[in-house]
């Protein structure tokens, strides 16, 4: 799979060389690419430019590797110039068969990526967040609950915010609410419910047996 446009901002979103990329920033492809170089990077969340640089001491099948990526990001620079100069419309490629474009989703494919969304953006949240950030956050929860297409769900998350405040105030406090709205749904639907001491192991940092390294 391509690179996503805009995958450069990468770079932005980590914070500093002793950790992590941030896999949510990056396409699986680039990231097994900085997983492999990570023990002699500088600048770890620069997966991209990483990926395009296929240097002298690489394999034959690493600079294979090097050379697809770097024609994909250099098409998908080509692309994205191009995007802003013409109109959608006539820019964009289609991809000809309308079935590839996917189904509209049902409850439970909604769900999943919005559960995704929610506990990915609690992953990434600032450990001391302003008070505009956590403004933004409770705005952003309100907002979301008022929009969620799936109109009983979304009347039971309201009346479940009502009596919870989101806990805003920090990654971790944002991480645990999300992880109990998400188990009373759970406990609505007769699911098992999920240890909230492993949410950050399961949305951002991988399990710790190294089994999503
Ligand atoms: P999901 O429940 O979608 O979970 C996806 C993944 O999240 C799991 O594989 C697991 O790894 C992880 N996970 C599970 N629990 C937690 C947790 N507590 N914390 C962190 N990670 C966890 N469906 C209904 O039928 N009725 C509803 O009223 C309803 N309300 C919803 C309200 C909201 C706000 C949202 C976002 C979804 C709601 N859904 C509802 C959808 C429902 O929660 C599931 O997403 C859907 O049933 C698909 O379930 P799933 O088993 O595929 O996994």
């Amino acid at each position: 799979m391509a690179t996503p446009r805009g995958a450069h901002i990468a770079s932005e979103a980590s914070s500093s060389p002793t950790e992590k990329p941030c896999r949510a920033c990056t396409d699986f492809r680039s990231w097994m690419s900085s997983q492999s170089k990570a023990s002699s990077t500088a600048r770890p969340g620069k997966v991209l430019n990483e990926a395009a640089a296929a240097t002298d001491t690489t394999s034959n099948s690493d600079r294979k590797e090097g050379s697809e990526q770097k024609s994909e990001i250099d098409r998908d620079k080509s692309n994205a110039s191009h995007s802003a100069a013409n109109s959608f419309e006539d820019d964009i490629p289609l991809w000809g068969d309308a079935k590839k474009y996917g189904c509209p989703d049902d409850s439970n494919s909604l769900g999943r990526g919005s559960w995704s969304l929610l506990h990915s953006m609690a992953a990434y949240y600032p450990n001391q967040p302003s008070p505009q950030q956590q403004q933004d956050m409770k705005d952003f929860i309100h907002l979301f609950a008022k929009f969620y297409p799936c109109t009983p769900c979304a009347e039971d998350f309201k009346e479940w915010i009502k009596i919870h405040t989101p806990s805003v105030d920090s990654q971790s406090s944002l991480s645990q609410w999300f992880c109990e709205a998400h188990n009373d749904v759970n406990r609505k639907l007769g699911k098992p419910l999920f240890d909230c001491n492993l949410v950050n192991q399961r949305w951002r940092d991988g399990w710790a047996d190294g089994s999503c390294d």
